[in-house]
This record gives structure tokens, C-alpha cells and sequence, in this order.
């Protein structure tokens, strides 16, 4: 079976963490600064706060950007789950506007339209690692949040890194992302005073120049530990090489694939244009007139390959009709797109065989089911 993803951890991260634990310092230690410090350089932050995951670090930049009881917030329902739940987290409604068809994140214009008076922020998605068009955001005059947990590496058309905008951009370190902690997330932003709210925030509410068990403000625990961060700093050591390798397998698959794109209109990955994707998934769009995508998933595990469903529409979940009313109908190009995509394997150590093998796969389902007038695909 060819897996879907597969962390880098080598020597480097075990070592690490071997001396962490034998340093007996294992949180509220010296790899959190550290780490924090190396990874706002890297993407030309100012500041950066290392907390428990994407989504802490998510609701944590929302309050950061005064988002709270009764307002708006308007976001991307083509995008996983945790952006728009932090909005709720707040009780603010998560209000959604359509995507655009070729970059798959949201429109600027549409949540130019979804905005009103109530409306206390936007937070656009970089969805698949490529960068959400940030200057048309910027001229909303809203505060922004940006959900750069699938960027790392992005760099935005005027050559700023995404996370370098001076925005709280949000990074996250689950084993799948460009960099992994195993769990984690880190909020990079321009701000000092932000900075000082998050890391207490994150920290059950205490001042820096509190004691212990001192709490002047509402907090949390949403800190990420010294064992994280060395496994942070180590997999920093290594990002340059494993983003290029993730920019490789891209490439294959996207001459592998080439026949596929043009003869049976598969549809893949808009290529940059001036901005450059942090490559985080490959994700392809299955033909409107072939097989359905979840027969494509069955297909392709029967051959060895995994894939899977990437992603759902958010507004479309039990919880988004339930609660804010939501329906079929209401963002007709995510809905679209959601009904029809699809995450191939994908992680740096992949080879070229395997890019041909998830090619072969994908071509047999494909072409068995269209001569087969869009039926079902074969299942020798
Ligand atoms: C991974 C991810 C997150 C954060 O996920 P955590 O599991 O909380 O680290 C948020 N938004 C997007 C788009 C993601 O892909």
C-alpha cells in the first residue's frame, strides 16, 4: 500500500529529544523561545508564539484580533474544520463566501460581499499551501487572521514569505504538515503586544513578570513543550531539503499526469503564477463525466494506492446546518470542487515508481470507467 503521508524524522529529531528528557526541563523551557525565535526568522515575522496545536493557535490569534460574543467572521468553506470552529469558540458566527475555481481559496470579492456591520475580521485560508491573495484582504480594512497551517514554505507574488505580513498567521506541526512536532502550531505576527497576550493566553493567563500560580486574565493551556520544540528545531534543520523534495514529487506527478489532465480532464493543482505553493498535499479533481470520486478512493485502494476525500465542505457538516443554518446550494464552486477532490499520496521521501504506480492506478480507474460509459469502475 502506498501510504497517503509520511513524516522525515531521522537521528537528528531522536537525539533531540533524548536530551530534553535527560536535561529534566520537559516544558516552559529554553526550546520554546528557541524554537519560536528560529521559526519567525524563517518566515520573516517579528514575533512568533509556539502553542498546543493549529487550532489553539488559531483561536488564540482570533481573540488576539478583539473577535468575540455576537461578530462576524468571514472564511473559507473549502478548508479543514478548525478555521471556522475557532469563530464559534469566540461565539462569533463563521460566515462563509465562495472559493475561487482555480486557486481553491476564497474569493476576495465574495467576502467582500458576506461582510457587514457586525463583521470583526476575515480569515482567509492558504489552502493547499497556496498563498490566499493577501493585498485584496488587506484592502477589506478588516483585522486579518491568516490560516497559514498548510503554507510553510509559501511565498506570496511580491516576494513576501506567507506568515510575514505582520498578520497573526497561524502555522500547524501535525505529522502530515511540511514540519512536524507530532501535535503543535505557532502564531507568527508583527506585533510585541500581541505576543505578550498569546503567550500568557496560552498560559492560563499569566503576565510575564507574574509568579506562579498567578493568573490576571482569562487563559488557557494551550502551551506546546520542550520535547515538541527540539523535535521543531530539529525538523527546521532539515525544511529547505524536505520542501524541495515535496516540490519534486509535485513535478512528477504533474508530468506523470499530464495525459490524464489533458485526455480525460482530470484536473490538478493550478501551477504558481508569480505566487509560489508551499507544497503540502497533491490534490487532484476527478472529471465531471467519469466515475464518482468515492468510487475513484474504493478503486484506487483495491490497487494498492491510497487516497481520500480532500476536503469536505465545511458548511455542508451536521453542526454548520444544525447550528448556523447552512445549506446545499449557498457556495456552488465549493461544493463543486468538494464533491470532486482528491488527495494522492504525497510526502517527500516518495519515489518516482511510486508517483507512476498512484499514475497508473489512477489512469486504469479512469479510462476502464469511461469506456464503460461512466459506470461504475471495474473492480479485476
Ligand atoms: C492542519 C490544519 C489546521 C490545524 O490543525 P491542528 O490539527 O489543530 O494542528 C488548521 N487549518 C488547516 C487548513 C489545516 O490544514
Amino acid at each position: 500500500m502506498i501510504p497517503l503521508a509520511q513524516p522525515v524524522i531521522g537521528p537528528e529529531e531522536e537525539a533531540a529529544v533524548l536530551e530534553v528528557l535527560r536535561s529534566g526541563q520537559l516544558s516552559l523551557g529554553p526550546r520554546v523561545p528557541e524554537f519560536e525565535r528560529r521559526f519567525a526568522q524563517r518566515v520573516g515575522a517579528a514575533h512568533a508564539a509556539a502553542v498546543s496545536s493549529g487550532t489553539t493557535g488559531l483561536h488564540l490569534a482570533l481573540r488576539a484580533v478583539g473577535v468575540s460574543d455576537g461578530d462576524e467572521v468571514v472564511t473559507s468553506p473549502f478548508s479543514f474544520v478548525a478555521s471556522a470552529n475557532v469563530a464559534a469558540y469566540e461565539r462569533a458566527k463563521p460566515v462563509f463566501a465562495d472559493i475561487d475555481p482555480r486557486t481553491l481559496n476564497l474569493d476576495p470579492e465574495a467576502a467582500a460581499a458576506a461582510v457587514t456591520d457586525r463583521t470583526s475580521a476575515s480569515l482567509p485560508v492558504h489552502i493547499f499551501g497556496f498563498p490566499a491573495d493577501l493585498p485584496a484582504f488587506e484592502r477589506l480594512g478588516l483585522p486579518i487572521v491568516e490560516d497559514a497551517c498548510e503554507a510553510l514554505g509559501a511565498v506570496h507574488a511580491d516576494g513576501t514569505p506567507v506568515g510575514g505580513r505582520g498578520h497573526p498567521a497561524v502555522f500547524g506541526f501535525y505529522a502530515n504538515k511540511q514540519l512536524t512536532t507530532g501535535e503543535g502550531g505557532l502564531v507568527a505576527m508583527g506585533d510585541a503586544a500581541m505576543k505578550e497576550r498569546i503567550d500568557s493566553e496560552r498560559n492560563q493567563g499569566r503576565a510575564p513578570d507574574m509568579g506562579w500560580l498567578d493568573h490576571d486574565r482569562l487563559g488557557f493551556n494551550y502551551r506546546l513543550s520542550d520535547i515538541a520544540c527540539a523535535v521543531g528545531l530539529a525538523q527546521l534543520d532539515r525544511l529547505d531539503g524536505m520542501l524541495a523534495d515535496r516540490a519534486r514529487v509535485a513535478g512528477w506527478y504533474r508530468e506523470a499526469l499530464a495525459d490524464l489532465e489533458r485526455e480525460r480532464g482530470l484536473q490538478l493543482p493550478c501551477p504558481d503564477d508569480g505566487d509560489l505553493r508551499g507544497w503540502f498535499v497533491f490534490v487532484v479533481q476527478v472529471p465531471h463525466d467519469g466515475p464518482a470520486r468515492d468510487e475513484v478512493v474504493v478503486a484506487l485502494r483495491e490497487r494498492g494506492v491510497q487516497s481520500k476525500p480532500y476536503l469536505p465542505a465545511i458548511h455542508l457538516m451536521s453542526y454548520y446546518r444544525e447550528t448556523w443554518g447552512y445549506r446545499e446550494g449557498m457556495f456552488p464552486v465549493c461544493e463543486d470542487v468538494a464533491a470532486r477532490s482528491l488527495a494522492l499520496p504525497f510526502f517527500p521521501s516518495m519515489t518516482q515508481d511510486q508517483v507512476q504506480c498512484v499514475t497508473d492506478a489512477l489512469g486504469q480507474v479512469l479510462e476502464v470507467a469511461s469506456s464503460a460509459h461512466g459506470g461504475a469502475p471495474s473492480r479485476t
